[in-house]
């Protein structure tokens, strides 16, 4: 009954569905019959592009960015959103193919997921990306929000250092439709960071701070309540 209040907000929420569970077949297989919001979300890098890496231990970007997104898969799946990840296996997927996903899903969320790296070994902490795009003010200030929720999430869980929310014209962000937010989850470079960036439960953590930061996203800007969304009159 938690989204009650949405369903009877829907006809004033023009950018916003209301989430449903997941429903289980008869014959125990999960049939994603969702038709709660579209959240895709984004692993970095794959393949033979394996992003960040160090040794001692030995840490890939690419891998901690797959576990991190599958466990926020699941997450936000149990509170009701309709999840598509851009790559669930170790493949190498151009950035313009994880647009056209976003895009072609018609999604109202991406958010896609790396880790960092510096030259300076002492560099640590999290940050969340947004494009600033002067066409869309609208899109530019849902990701601003959006990247304000999940971050706070992010250090809330984690107690990882603040980098704060920062504008960046990276291409998938820039080029995504919806809201769109990335996120830097560590530093892999910084040795403390990385030890934690092996730890399951931390990874975990993470996923659900992703996960808890776009729901507080959805409903707080959905619900009209601070909304900085166009309100459609009802009809
Ligand atoms: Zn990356």
């Amino acid at each position: 009954m938690r989204f009650l209040c949405l369903f009877l907000l829907l006809p004033f929420l023009p950018a916003c569905g209301a989430p449903k569970k997941e429903i289980s077949s008869p014959i125990g297989s999960s049939v994603n019959l969702s038709t709660g919001p579209v959240v895709v979300i984004d692993a970095g890098h794959g393949g033979q592009n394996l992003g960040a890496r160090a040794n001692k231990p030995y840490c890939e970007e690419k891998r901690v960015a797959l576990q991190t997104a599958r466990l926020a898969k699941k997450y936000l799946s149990q509170l009701g959103y309709h999840v598509i990840m851009t790559r669930n296996t170790d493949e190498f997927l151009p950035l313009e193919r994880r647009v056209e996903i976003a895009n072609k899903a018609g999604a109202e969320i991406f958010v896609s997921l790396h880790f960092n790296s510096s030259r300076n070994p002492i560099a640590k902490g999290i940050e969340v990306y947004f494009y600033d795009g002067k066409s869309s003010h609208t899109r530019t200030a849902a990701s601003r929000r959006m990247a304000s929720f999940v971050l706070t999430q992010l250090i809330r869980r984690t107690h990882a250092v603040s980098r704060g929310v920062k504008s960046a014209n990276f291409h998938v962000i820039r080029e995504t439709k919806m809201p769109a937010i990335l996120v830097e989850g560590g530093f892999i470079s910084n040795p403390q960071e990385r030890a934690k960036l092996k730890d399951p439960d931390y990874i975990d953590q993470l996923a659900r701070a992703v996960a808890d930061g776009v729901d507080q996203y959805f409903k707080k800007v959905c619900t009209g309540s601070g909304s900085i969304l166009p309100q459609r009159k009802p009809i």
